[in-house]
């Protein structure tokens, strides 16, 4: 039997659910198939900082009360290890209460859950979107394990090994990973971060709770090597890389590694298709940006899909959309890469041109602002 709906949507991480919430609450009826088999399954504790945009628009969806107890960022301390200039930034200098707010993937993904269960939105869980044919006027998906279904919209939000459908796609592969940690440092600044550029890749520190959440860039085979080392060795290692800007490092939580690539549809919508967040671009995390991108494709992509009656997936809407992101979407992909590259050169002379670079950022309020606005709202801040 085929299963009908309004909009189904393929995964059901983050920025799916928060689609499905987005959409139901306009009134269509909404199909989410998801491969984990059950609500909070496939743990996964990253650190997410969620800019105040996220919190803006998860308070609309209702998911905020059960955020509540992510860790506000109220300074960002941004320098080079072996090279002058520094930026500090202040939540004065972008006009916002906090810079961001750090919580975990499975918090955020948890908060999301509840909502989607006192939604009307179906559930199909423990099944996969496996192919999608559209015509004119709907489209039919298949699943391995939930039969199939027809919609008038299919959003592809099936993150990173996003498969489903054929719109082009490129790849840059860092050959890098993140590790990442909670760190106890008892003398670390409450609320505040660092991103600390060395020759080996950033070092992210972003407050959670009374702890540090660590996210470590680090090319692929020294990760490996680093996430094994004993936790003596490891903060030894890290407070060596790092220096005491936080104090003195305590204690480590097990370490967890990510490989990191940049992955991107150079299209993101097709005949009554759509892909949003991790599906339509993965990104670095040096700039903590994916999902607050990705939040922004959902409910972006929720308002130009309107209300019934009407078709979601017509191609006017569609492209509308695509149109609405297009500045965002890859002045966010630019700025991550760009971040990356320029800090990533070990060259001497690379050195000076990004203290240069930190120097007049820190100089320069209304420089500093356009870029902490941007980091929060994207391309409409
Ligand atoms: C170390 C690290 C730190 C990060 N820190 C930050 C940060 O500070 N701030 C930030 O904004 N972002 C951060 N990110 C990025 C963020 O984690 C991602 O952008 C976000 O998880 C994307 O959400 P998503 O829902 O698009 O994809 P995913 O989280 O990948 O979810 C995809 C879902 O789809 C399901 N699925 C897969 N295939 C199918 C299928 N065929 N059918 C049905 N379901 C399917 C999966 O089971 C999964 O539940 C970080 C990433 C890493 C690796």
């Amino acid at each position: 039997m085929t299963e009908r709906c309004d909009i189904a949507i393929a995964g059901g991480g983050p920025v799916g659910a928060a689609l499905a919430i987005a959409f139901s609450a306009a009134g269509w009826a909404v199909c989410l198939v998801e491969r984990r088999a059950e609500p909070g399954a496939g743990a996964d504790p990253r650190p997410i900082a969620l800019s105040h945009g996220s919190r803006l628009v998860l308070e609309r969806l209702g998911a905020w009360a059960d955020l509540a107890q992510a860790t506000p960022i109220e300074r960002v301390h941004v320098s080079q290890c072996g090279g002058y200039g520094r930026v500090d930034i202040a939540p004065e200098d972008a006009g916002v209460p906090a810079l961001g707010y750090v919580t975990d993937y499975d918090a955020l993904r948890a908060a999301l859950e509840a909502r989607l269960a006192a939604s009307p939105v179906k559930v199909l869980w423990g099944a996969g979107v496996t192919g999608a044919t559209a015509d004119a006027d709907a489209v039919r998906i298949e699943t391995d394990g939930a039969g199939a279904l027809e919609a008038r919209l299919l959003a592809m939000a099936d993150g990173a090994a996003h498969a489903a459908g054929g719109l082009p796609q490129r790849e840059h592969d860092y050959g890098q990973c993140a590790v990442t940690a909670i760190i106890d440092a008892p003398g670390a600044m409450r609320g505040h971060a660092w991103e600390r550029f060395t020759s080996g890749g950033p070092i992210a520190l972003l407050p959670f709770r009374d702890r540090l959440a660590l996210v470590w860039t680090l090319p692929a085979a020294a990760a490996a090597g680093m996430a094994e080392l004993g936790d003596a060795d490891f903060l030894a290692r890290l407070q060596q890389s790092f220096g005491h800007m936080a104090g003195e490092f305590r204690a480590a939580t097990p370490r967890r590694v990510y490989p990191l690539k940049l992955r991107y549809l150079t299209r993101v919508v097709a005949p009554r298709e759509v892909a949003v967040g991790n599906a339509a671009q993965t990104l670095h995390p040096v700039a903590g940006q994916g999902f607050n991108l990705g939040l922004r494709d959902a409910w972006e992509l929720a308002r130009a899909a309107g209300e019934p009656p009407g078709d979601p997936g017509a191609a006017d809407r569609l492209a509308a959309y695509a149109a609405a992101r297009r500045v965002d979407r890859w002045g966010t992909m630019g700025f991550t890469h760009l971040l990356i590259e320029a800090f990533g050169s070990a060259l001497p002379l690379a050195a000076g041109v990004r203290g240069a670079g930190l120097a007049l950022l820190a100089g320069m309020p209304f420089a500093k602002k356009f870029v902490a606005r941007r980091m929060i709202f994207g391309a409409r801040g």
